[in-house]
C-alpha cells in the first residue's frame, strides 16, 4: 500500500497537460542532495483505488494524473494505473526516481515516464546535462509490445 501526502494540479510536470500530480511517501531511493526529504517517511492517507478516482473526480478539467514517487510497490503503481486507464480517459505519468525498468508491467497503463535518481550535479529534467530521462509510452495490445521516446528535450530550456 502507498501513502500520499499532498495533490497539486500542475502545468510543468508533463508537457502540454493538465495534470494532477500526487506526492507519494515512503520514498525507498535517499538521493544525496533530495529535494524532497519529507517524501522519505511512510505519512499520510492512504492511496487506495477509490481515493485516488475520488481525488480525480474532485478535480475536473484535468487531462492527466502523475504519480511522484511509489517506488517502494512499483507493482501497486501498476495497479493504479491500471485502474486509471479503465475508469477514466486520462492520460498517466510516472515519475519514477530509478532508472528504466524496461519490464514494468505498469507500462502497459502509462503515456509517460519520467526515470532516473536525482544527483546533485546534473541536476533535474531542466538542466542540460541531467541524468534524468522523461519518455512518451505507446502500448500496441495487439502486438503486445511497448515503445518508448525520450521527449526530455521538451525541458531543456534554450
Ligand atoms: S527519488 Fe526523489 S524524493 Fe526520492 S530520494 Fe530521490 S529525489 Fe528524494
Amino acid at each position: 500500500m502507498l501513502k500520499y501526502i499532498e495533490t497539486k494540479v500542475v502545468l510543468e510536470e508533463v508537457p502540454d497537460e493538465i495534470t494532477l500530480a500526487i506526492n507519494i511517501s515512503g520514498c525507498p531511493n535517499r538521493c544525496p542532495g533530495c529535494h524532497s526529504p519529507h517524501l522519505w517517511e511512510d505519512s499520510g492517507t492512504a492511496l487506495t483505488e477509490d481515493n485516488l478516482m475520488n481525488l480525480i473526480s474532485k478535480n475536473p478539467g484535468i487531462t492527466c494524473v502523475c504519480l511522484l514517487g511509489g517506488d517502494a510497490d512499483p507493482e501497486y503503481t501498476a495497479a493504479l494505473f491500471k485502474s486509471v486507464k479503465k475508469n477514466t480517459d486520462l492520460k498517466t505519468c510516472w515519475y519514477s526516481g530509478r532508472d528504466m525498468d524496461y519490464g514494468y508491467e505498469g507500462l502497459k497503463y502509462l503515456d509517460f515516464i519520467k526515470t532516473g535518481p536525482y544527483i546533485k550535479e546534473k541536476g533535474p529534467l531542466t538542466s542540460p546535462v541531467t541524468n534524468q530521462r522523461f519518455h512518451s509510452v505507446c502500448y500496441d495490445s495487439t502486438e503486445d509490445t511497448i515503445s518508448l521516446k525520450d521527449i526530455t528535450f521538451k525541458f531543456q530550456r534554450t
